[in-house]
């Protein structure tokens, strides 16, 4: 899909000139203002109020040095991010990412997908995202605590429990949170909701480590009714064997679909039977090691070097529940051959534009990213609630509330796609109605 209204176009030239070796930003503007037109077409007073140009820029960026003492007594450095992208509708609110591969534009882009995910839950939450090039794996306990410590050293500096609350992501599970957690609550001498995915003995809410995994089939799962389909008995391929993957795993198994496959940066494994998940929650949840080891337990199953042919396995269903890109065009021409008709999105942007123009062009079901995986950040909110009222709800009740908020982002993503005439597009549904609950919220608030 091109762009064609001119001030689109004009505003996108803007947006590359600005954002200069940050493909993954650029990416991420690109597929949310092409389905912008006819919002742009339909809504001269949001153009008039330059919603769009302040949209596209981070309200702050903020960027600074980590250094930390490694078990050998070397002084090591690695550089910290925090882009506070918008706050029209709530303070800032997205995950903190520890991966080599971390630089601005991977944080703009994910603070910019935030923003709009972030509307969609219906909660009081703005957009941000933060991180580091720090590599969690293979280090020692005492290292990432050391790390951790003086990430939020600096960090405490800019956030607070009503300005803008941090939680984890690819990275930064349960240790690394209550890490940050003591060293913010030293710091300042107060105890609040500063940041999401907290242990359950400090604050944290039941159902959150399960939310993204378990809110991703909650979509789909409105996404498959909704055209005459179900999980039953149908065939899943689910990149990645973190956090998200396992709970959309324990979830679509739950529905009655056989899991035949997940991976690691290293490679995926494939288990006609169906996966065993509580072998991989042993493997990844409680050793941290690698998905190859399956085959220690489950001999029968099959382990391929390399992630990317993870998606050559013929499936029903495909979710990515890895890292961005994971799934290029040819990935996605491969799954449409083999039989593949619905992609729903676990990780974040983890399609490019020419995956995502390949499901389009033959009619897969597609659930994109800032809606089908925003049960963890959602979650988050329940937690902050929580923290607010200082109680804390059942599992039940956390999980009833994350249910009811995912079919309601399907909804919303349905209906806004019928209504600007892309009925079926739930990408170009979640753009929109994410965009137009922030835009109204940045016009009433005048130029700021
Ligand atoms: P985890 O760190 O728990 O797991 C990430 C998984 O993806 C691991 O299996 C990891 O393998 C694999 N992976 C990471 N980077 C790459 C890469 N470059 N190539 C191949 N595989 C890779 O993270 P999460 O499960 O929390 O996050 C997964 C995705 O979901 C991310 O895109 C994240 O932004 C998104 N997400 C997460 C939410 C959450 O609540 N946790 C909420 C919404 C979105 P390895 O161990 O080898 O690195």
């Amino acid at each position: 899909m091109a762009l064609k209204n001119q001030y689109l176009i004009d505003l996108m030239e803007t947006v590359k000139k600005r954002n200069q070796g940050e493909p993954e930003f650029i990416q991420a503007v690109t597929e949310v203002l092409e389905t912008l037109e006819p919002v742009v077409d339909k809504r001269p007073d949001l153009v008039e109020a330059g919603v769009l140009e302040r949209i596209v820029e981070p309200e702050r960026q903020i960027m600074f040095r980590v250094p930390w003492v490694d078990d050998n007594g070397k002084v090591q450095v690695n550089r910290g991010f925090r882009v506070q992208f918008n706050s029209a509708i709530g303070p800032y609110k997205g995950g903190i990412r520890l991966h080599p591969s971390v630089y601005l534009g991977i944080i703009k882009f994910l603070g910019f997908e935030q923003v709009f995910k972030n509307s969609l839950t219906t909660l009081p939450m703005g957009g941000g995202k933060g991180g580091s090039d720090f590599d969690p794996k293979g280090k020692s306990d005492g290292e990432v605590m050391r790390f951790c410590q003086s990430f939020m050293t600096e960090l405490s500096k800019h956030i607070g429990a009503d300005c803008d609350v941090p939680a984890g992501d690819i990275g930064t599970g349960a240790r690394e949170v209550g890490y940050m957690f003591g060293q913010y609550k030293r710091l300042r001498n107060e105890f609040t909701g500063v940041l999401t995915g907290k242990g359950l003995t400090y604050g944290g809410s039941l159902a959150r480590t399960e939310a993204t995994g378990y809110g991703l089939c909650y979509f789909t799962k409105e996404m498959l009714e909704a055209n005459g389909k179900s999980f039953d008995g149908k065939n899943v391929v689910i990149s990645g064997s973190g956090n998200v993957a396992i709970y959309a795993t324990e979830k679509a198994q739950s529905y009655g679909a056989k899991v035949v496959a997940l991976s690691d940066s290293n490679g995926y494994i494939y288990d006609a039977e169906g996966i065993k998940l509580d072998v991989v929650k042993e493997i990844k949840e409680v050793r941290r090691g690698r998905i190859k080891e399956y085959l220690d337990a489950v001999p029968t199953a099959e382990y391929h070097e390399g992630c990317k042919n993870i998606w050559t396995i013929p499936c029903d269903i495909a979710l990515p529940c890895a890292t961005q890109n994971e799934i290029d065009g040819e990935s996605a021409a491969i799954l449409v051959k083999n039989g593949c008709w619905c992609v729903s999105e676990g990780a974040n942007m983890p399609s490019t534009p020419e995956a995502i123009e390949t499901y389009l062009s033959n009619e897969l079901l597609y659930g994109p990213a800032k809606a089908a995986n925003a049960g963890g950040v959602a979650t988050s909110g329940l937690e902050m609630s929580q923290n607010s009222e200082r109680l804390s709800w059942t599992f039940e009740e956390v999980d009833a509330k994350l249910h009811g908020i995912m079919k309601s982002i399907f909804k919303a993503c349905d209906e806004a796609a019928k209504e600007y005439g892309m009925e079926g597009n739930y990408m170009a549904g979640a753009n929109i109605a994410g965009f137009l609950k922030v835009a109204e919220a940045m016009k009433a608030q005048g130029c700021v």
